[in-house]
């Protein structure tokens, strides 16, 4: 939901809480301040904009699922949804948002967006806020509100205002009392794509290059365009076994030819084709002087020093089956523009064209460790009530993939010093710190006070499944990931956080997931405003189709469903679940852990 073009801003509250009357108080100031204001009302099932007896009502009735209706001054869509009731997300995007700076919204106070809580103490209802995490400001008459949250007076339009377009910038106006972080108020949640916005807003592409020899470069990323010193191919020559002639020869109607020599490849002839002559020719070898044509074996008949063709004159070209010099490349052409990730093709590309050494951004060093009193290395004795550390080895594995340096910092205890001076010293050393567990909101984990203490940690929750909490920031200039605790969760969010960051670290351009169009065989399960990433097991079926199942319960500490599946099934916030077949995004999972 979060990733909506424009910002969306929903009012909770019970009903006789006055929604309407303070909405209408609020317009004509927001107007006035030049907004362009979108409302979006809930209303009861039965409500109806018609009326009986006009044409629009008459012809809705005899059957027109949706009714556009339009004038000079204004126009109108009626949509009938007897079935189901329109997915919110999806009516949202109805609005014409190119003309609207954000959009309003009166009731929907059980979905998932960003919202303000209005509070009147003679409706004598409960609070909404602490059962709605989304909500993030209150505008009330009590002067008794136990929350951390930014409250205004109901009564006072311009303080709800200024709330409003603090929301609308995306800052807040006032800071409850106690920060846990410099991002907590944060409105709602983050969505997936919000969160990754705001990691990579905060990192810059490597400046320094480096020269490493061809094969020490692979996994690196080219540091400057390389631009290929000779044409590919080097010379013109033969693409087929055949004969080497004059073109002009075969349209001027002449039938039958001397043949002058044989040219292998590797070898050359130095004399001219002349009017009348051929060279038989193999694949690869230089095209004779005057030649400029060959004609295939299959199409010939030597004998002796003399061959003729059966050429169909239609389908014949002049400069057929001939490779031109600098045909793939032409010498001082870019063959990759900086940025570009090397790999076993771009190796042997650049090995084809002589090219021994190249100018990569440096290698990433990224410091891994592990955090919780239960968690201990594989190979001890298990204590009770603990488990074996798997996330440092998962994401260390990830990391390689990537052809970052690994620094493996272990398992840290819960010693406050010992950990201060572990990530002071890792943020002197490593390009990137990750760590995993004890980042949740409202976590009281001693790893939140120390980083609170050494860096700049935002404490996040991603509207995300699975891999809620995450935390990011800097540590002396490091950027710095608080992964969750939960091994899923854990390569799940390296997926989607870590691996686009640090590709951006390794001045990597351009890069997106790869990601695919699949008909699933099982029901997804989602929530509306969530982006849920589900194991799954793609496969192509006997007519060709690409189909997808989930691998099952999806519980995200069952890490043995990580290794079944083969991509991730991507269901998007707007959208609620996915039935049996449907189509659904998935993001393979070759090549990435
Ligand atoms: P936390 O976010 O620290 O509360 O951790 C959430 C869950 O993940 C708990 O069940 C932890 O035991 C588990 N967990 C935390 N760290 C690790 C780890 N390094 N390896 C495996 N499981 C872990
Ligand atoms: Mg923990």
């Amino acid at each position: 939901m979060t990733s909506f073009p424009i910002p969306v801003l929903g009012f909770a509250a019970y009903s006789g809480t006055g929604k309407t009357t303070l909405l209408e108080a609020l317009l004509p100031k927001l107007t006035a301040k030049g907004l362009r204001i979108g409302v979006f009302k809930h209303a009861h099932h039965d409500f109806d904009i018609d009326q009986p007896g006009k044409d629009s009502h008459r012809l809705r009735k005899a059957g027109a699922t949706q009714m556009l209706i339009a004038s000079r001054n204004r126009h109108a869509l009626m949509t009938e949804t007897p079935e189901k009731e329109a997915n919110f997300f999806k009516l949202l995007e109805q609005f014409d948002l190119d003309n609207l700076d954000f959009i309003l919204v009166e009731g929907c106070k059980n979905l998932s967006f960003p919202k303000m809580e209005l509070h009147r103490e003679v409706i004598g209802k409960p609070w909404l806020h602490p059962h709605d995490d989304n909500i993030f400001a209150v505008a009330s008459d009590s002067d008794i509100i136990e929350s951390e949250l930014q409250h205004v007076d109901i009564n006072d339009l311009d303080a709800i205002c200024a709330l409003i377009e603090n929301f609308i910038q995306g800052t807040s106006a006032t800071k409850p009392a106690t920060t846990t972080s410099c991002d907590s108020l944060s409105p709602a949640f983050l969505s997936v794509e919000q969160g990754l916005d705001k990691i990579l807003s905060t990192l810059t592409p490597p400046k320094s290059t480096e020269q490493q020899s061809l094969f020490n470069a692979r996994l690196k990323v080219i540091g400057q365009d390389i631009i290929s010193p000779i044409n590919v191919p080097a010379y013109c020559n033969s693409a087929m076994d055949g004969y080497a002639l004059r073109g002009q020869d075969i349209l001027d109607g002449l039938s039958s030819f001397e043949v002058v020599t044989e040219i292998l490849a590797g070898n050359g002839y130095s004399a001219e084709i002349a009017t009348g002559q051929a060279a038989k020719i193999m694949t690869g070898a230089p095209m004779p002087q005057g030649a400029d044509t060959v004609i295939m074996r299959e199409q010939s008949q030597q004998n002796g020093q003399s061959v003729s063709f059966s050429v169909n004159t239609k389908e014949f070209k002049v400069g057929q089956n001939v490779r031109q010099a600098g045909e793939d490349l032409a010498q001082n052409s870019v063959v990759f523009n900086q940025g570009t990730r090397i790999t076993s093709p771009e190796l042997g590309m650049l090995a084809s064209l002589g090219i021994n050494r190249v100018h990569n951004y440096p290698q990433l060093k990224v410091a891994v460790f592990s955090t919780g009193d239960e968690v201990q290395a594989p190979g001890e004795t298990l204590n009770d009530h603990c488990i074996y550390d798997s996330n440092r080895f998962t994401v260390m594995a990830q990391l390689e993939r990537l052809g970052c340096e690994v620094v493996d910092l272990g398992i840290i205890d819960d010693n406050k010093a010992a950990l201060e001076s572990t990530l002071l010293e890792a943020s002197t050393q490593a390009d990137a710190i990750i760590s995993s567990g004890g980042v949740s909101v409202g976590d009281a984990d001693f790893i939140k006070t120390v980083l609170n203490k050494i860096g700049q940690i935002n404490f996040w929750r991603i509207n995300m499944r699975p891999g809620r909490p995450l935390a990011f920031g800097h540590i002396n200039e490091t950027p710095f990931f608080g992964l969750p605790g939960n091994p899923v969760a854990v390569m799940v969010s390296f997926l989607a956080f870590v691996e686009p960051a640090l590709r951006l670290m390794q001045g990597e351009k351009n890069w997106q997931p790869n990601k695919l169009k699949a008909e699933t065989e099982s029901k997804v399960f989602s929530r509306l405003g969530r982006t849920e990433f589900t194991r799954g097991i793609y496969h192509l079926d006997e007519f060709g189709q690409l189909k997808v199942r989930t691998t099952g319960k999806q519980g995200s500490g069952i890490l043995r469903s990580m290794s079944e599946a083969n991509c991730l099934i991507e269901i998007p916030p707007h959208v609620e679940m996915a039935k049996e077949g449907e189509m659904v995004t998935i993001l393979p999972l070759e090549g990435r852990l």
